[in-house]
């Protein structure tokens, strides 16, 4: 086959875009809780000189805008001179407890990093009506471009969830980098895939998702075509009590969009 005859996704390195959501000092029975040793071994691991990372170095991403953001993986990410992103749920920063406020996020900023927005409200994208994805669309990224005084271009999904109707829209509110939390390397649809990581994930299992000839990826990505098919099955209300129930956290008002 000629170089040629490869298509562009072919063509680019594998590059992993790995999802954190909060970190804490000790550990959690919550799965989405990262302690700040496991993300600086994770650090180490990816993106020092003398990391046994071999190909591109992966993104990090944050989600939600919890203000561990602030307080513990910024000084450990400048450490290893490394710049993440961030999708800051609009609506919650300064007025939600646990959650970042516009000092914090200046400061993301100041240091390099990006910041993108992840919703208003963190309500389903597909779910909503057209005034209310507005709302959740164009109406967060006027105020995050309003208070942080700089472009807002991307976008994560919450709860990774989207359609045709969503994408449309985000294209017409501004946005041109779209990520979801499907595991992939691959573009689809021109959204970015992340891998959502976990407190159980060992640095072995994260080396192993980097090498292709593991099939940790595909195992990844097939267990979330699952997930995605028993969220359909199920519903989202009762999907969500089973999501809190798997991952040991009490139900709230976040939960229902997390898994
Ligand atoms: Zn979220």
């Amino acid at each position: 086959m000629r170089s040629s005859d490869l298509s562009a996704s072919e063509l680019q390195p594998r590059r992993l875009h790995l999802l954190y959501h909060e970190l804490r000092e000790s550990e959690s029975e919550y799965s989405y809780i990262v302690t700040t040793q496991q993300f600086a071994g994770h650090l180490a691991l990816l993106c020092a000189d003398e990391s046994v990372q071999a190909g591109p170095r992966p993104e990090f991403t944050f989600d939600d805008g919890h203000i561990s953001d602030f307080e513990h993986a910024l000084p450990l990410l400048s450490e290893q001179r490394v710049k993440a992103s961030f999708f800051i749920t609009a609506g919650w920063t300064g007025s939600r407890t646990g959650y970042m406020g516009w000092s914090e996020l200046r400061a993301l900023q100041e240091a390099g990093h990006s910041i993108g927005a992840h919703g208003w409200s963190h309500a389903l994208l597909p779910h909503c009506s057209d005034v209310e994805l507005d709302q959740e669309l164009r109406v967060a990224r006027l105020v995050l471009e309003d208070r942080l005084g700089s472009a807002i271009d991307s976008m994560s999904f919450p709860g990774g969830r989207y359609d045709k109707r969503v994408l449309k829209a985000c294209h017409q509110a501004g946005y041109t980098r779209l990520y979801t939390s499907e595991p992939r390397t691959h573009l689809s649809g021109g959204v970015i895939g992340r891998v959502n990581v976990r407190g159980s994930m060992t640095n072995t299992y994260l080396q192993k998702l980097f090498d292709e000839r593991s099939g940790a990826l595909t195992s990844l990505e097939r267990q979330y075509v699952l997930k995605a098919f028993l969220q359909k099955l199920l519903g989202d209300r009762f999907y969500a009590s089973l999501w809190s129930m798997i991952n040991r956290k009490q139900p709230d008002a976040d939960a229902v969009s997390k898994a």
